[in-house]
């Protein structure tokens, strides 16, 4: 149940803030467990839509976004509602 320790969520922020990111959980001054993180293909709920004129940001809807990752490594977040591009400047997590 390793994969408990980091939750998913947060896994998920990690990913698209460092998406070569390796997390270490040490105990007792020793790592014990090693992960390397993974670019999600989908976010639901964790950040906000860069459009101030998107429905996520107006009623009570999950954001729910398609992550688009360029071939430099970059990631963007494309909204599954109003289709505009949240990029990693503008990433708001809620
Ligand atoms: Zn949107």
């Amino acid at each position: 149940m390793r994969d408990k320790f980091f939750k998913n969520k947060e896994v998920n922020k990690i990913a698209l803030i460092a998406p070569s990111a390796t997390l270490i959980e040490i105990k007792n001054y020793q790592v014990t467990y090693k992960k390397q993180v993974k670019t999600p293909t989908e976010i639901t709920g964790s950040v906000k839509c860069v459009n101030p004129n998107c429905i996520t940001n107006h009623e009570n809807i999950i954001s729910e976004f398609t992550v688009i990752k360029n071939p430099d490594g970059e990631i963007k977040l494309q909204c599954h509602y109003c289709e505009k591009m949240t990029g990693k400047k503008n990433m708001e997590f809620i």
